[in-house]
């Protein structure tokens, strides 16, 4: 059976661990591609631009939306952060899985467009292990800090509309169960109507 490429949107609560999470399932298997954003976002410490994000101008990101470079775009906290849409489309051709690892109002636009999106949804066991994660990365003012806090309320209204929660309390199970759901995924009929209907011609030849 030949495999195709699943979009995969991954959101969560910001300091729920994605970035750790998405890191250590691309690094035990080769199914998976991610997709690497724009942002007009000032990199943090220790970030590279290209590799964790590639970072823009507002003037620059204006263009790429304005060339429909974008497969989405949302604005999170104060500044934008979108999909380039050239990679995800080369890398589902190829094969692999592409993650998406973007907020909820992209994730719901990218299901709009695309309906065979398989949404996760990763949050930390209680609201008190996101705050504790947030502060203890140390990479954000308090100010920020308390933005994120209020984003994750409302995000949190959102939660159902993805497929699956990923609750991410012991790191090495979730990104095991991670895989699992996708691999699951990968088994649903209608991503398989190739192979249905070749068995189904056999049968009828048989
Ligand atoms: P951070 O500033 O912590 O790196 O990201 C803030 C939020 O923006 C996170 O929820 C992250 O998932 C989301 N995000 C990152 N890239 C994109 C993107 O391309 N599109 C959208 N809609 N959200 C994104």
């Amino acid at each position: 059976m030949k495999k195709k490429g699943i979009l995969i949107v991954v959101s969560g609560f910001s300091g729920a661990g994605k970035g750790t999470l998405m890191n250590r399932l691309l690094k035990e298997y080769d199914d998976y591609a991610l997709s690497i954003s724009a942002t007009t976002r000032k990199p943090r410490a220790g970030e590279a631009d290209g590799r964790e994000y590639f970072f823009k101008t507002m003037e620059e990101f204006e263009k790429m939306i304005a060339e429909d470079a974008l497969i989405e775009y949302a604005r999170y906290v104060d500044n934008y952060y979108g999909t380039p849409k050239a990679y995800v489309e080369q890398k589902l051709e190829e094969g692999k899985d592409v993650i998406l690892e973007i907020e909820i109002q992209g994730a719901l636009k990218v299901k709009e467009k695309f309906p065979d999106t398989l949404l996760l949804f990763v949050t930390p066991p209680d609201a008190n292990t996101l705050k504790n994660r947030l502060v203890g990365r140390g990479t954000e003012t308090m100010d920020v800090i308390e933005s994120r806090m209020k984003r994750a309320k409302e995000e949190a209204k959102g939660i159902e509309n993805y497929d699956y929660l990923i609750v991410n309390d012991d790191l090495e199970e979730c990104v095991k169960e991670m895989h699992q759901i996708i691999s699951g995924e990968h088994r649903r009929c209608f991503r398989n109507m190739e192979f249905l209907n070749q068995i189904k011609t056999e049968l009828k030849e048989s």
